[in-house]
């Protein structure tokens, strides 16, 4: 990385002193698509670095209408009422494909945005899922080294986001209906096996119902296999709408926090998140430098088109355009 200058280290300082306009300034720099922008959100990073990781990272998932952003917004008016920083971010990749996104914008938490002591960060549209991933987590990074305490990391749940978000956060949390015991949401697409923690929102509506939820969902955890072997996921039932249930919710996430802490898993699965992160940064960095490679270029149009007429193996064809990569080295 290269040297900071006076502007990048005065965003550093900015950053460090808590200050909000050094911080969305950062994060401008880290969702840029622009080459220098991009070097010198790798330095800023690199500055900011050792005053990371002191937050809680929390992964927040579920379907459009669950109550994703009533209940972010309860829960952190009640994390600042407790004397705590929130940061809130998002992780939306149908925002670079639809151009409108499915999370929406920051006016959704009208009265959690206007706190100061709130950080609301809506989803980077990098792009693909990976850019987007990326984006987020280096945002999370800089908020940590502003001091927030807690990150919100929001997704839907559709597509491949929420595993994304599960590999950014300590704890991942998926919200659910007081019908998902119909439908069990969640379970056919494999999202229950990334939960730390599940809730049934909108208890308010069908207690009966949502007892109902709470059970059959208990059930379907138990048939999976545990991600930790000191946790099993419980399913806690809560109104967002009502701000009831979000002390117990918190309780919940500090004792898993605890735990994880005492057992030694939080830290090894900070380690591994950082490690994939690193090699998903390579396969991607590798993937662009075969793909932008003259010969590569050149050659890969006819050569996919063999593939496709069964002119030549898909494996033979691989194997040609990669050692244009070895010549190159
Ligand atoms: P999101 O799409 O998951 O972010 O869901 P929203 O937070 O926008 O909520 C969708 C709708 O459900 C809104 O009309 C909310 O007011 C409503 N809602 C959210 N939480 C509750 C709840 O606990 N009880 C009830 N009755 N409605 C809720």
């Amino acid at each position: 990385t290269q040297p900071l200058d006076a502007v990048d280290q005065s965003l550093v300082d900015g950053v460090l002193a808590r200050q909000l306009r050094p911080l969305a300034k950062t994060i401008t720099l880290i969702e840029s698509q622009r080459e220098d922008h991009q070097a010198r959100a790798r330095s800023v990073l690199e500055a900011l670095l050792p005053h990371t990781g002191g937050a809680m990272r929390v992964g927040i998932s579920g379907v459009p209408g669950v109550g994703k952003s009533t209940f972010i917004e309860a829960l952190g008016l009640y994390l600042i009422e407790q004397g705590l920083r929130v940061a809130v971010l998002a992780v939306d990749p149908s925002s670079s494909i639809t151009g409108g996104s499915i999370l929406g914008d920051k006016t959704r938490m009208e009265r959690l945005s206007q706190n100061t002591a709130a950080f609301i960060r809506p989803s980077p549209s990098a792009g693909s899922l990976g850019g987007v991933a990326e984006k987020t987590r280096e945002t999370m990074l800089a908020c940590e080294a502003a001091g927030f305490d807690v990150i919100i990391i929001e997704t839907v749940g559709v597509g491949q986001s929420e595993t994304a978000v599960a590999n950014m956060s300590d704890m991942f949390c998926l919200l659910q209906l007081p019908n998902a015991g119909d439908d069990l949401q969640g379970i056919k697409k494999g999202i229950m096996e990334l939960a730390d923690l599940v809730v049934v929102n909108k208890a308010d509506i069908d207690l009966a119902a949502t007892t109902r939820a709470q059970a059959q969902l208990k059930t379907a955890l138990h048939m999976l296999r545990p991600v930790s072997p000191n946790w099993s996921p419980p399913v806690l039932t809560l109104s967002a709408l009502r701000m009831e249930g979000v002390a117990e919710f918190w309780q919940t996430v500090c004792e898993y926090r605890d735990t994880m802490k005492r057992t030694g898993e939080f830290e090894t699965k900070r380690r591994r998140q950082a490690r994939a992160w690193m090699w998903e940064l390579i396969d991607a960095g590798l993937r662009a430098h075969f793909r932008s490679h003259p010969r590569v270029r050149a050659d890969l149009p006819a050569l996919t088109e063999a593939v496709e007429e069964g002119g030549t193996t898909p494996s033979a064809a691989a194997q040609r355009l990669l050692r244009y990569l070895k010549d190159a080295v």
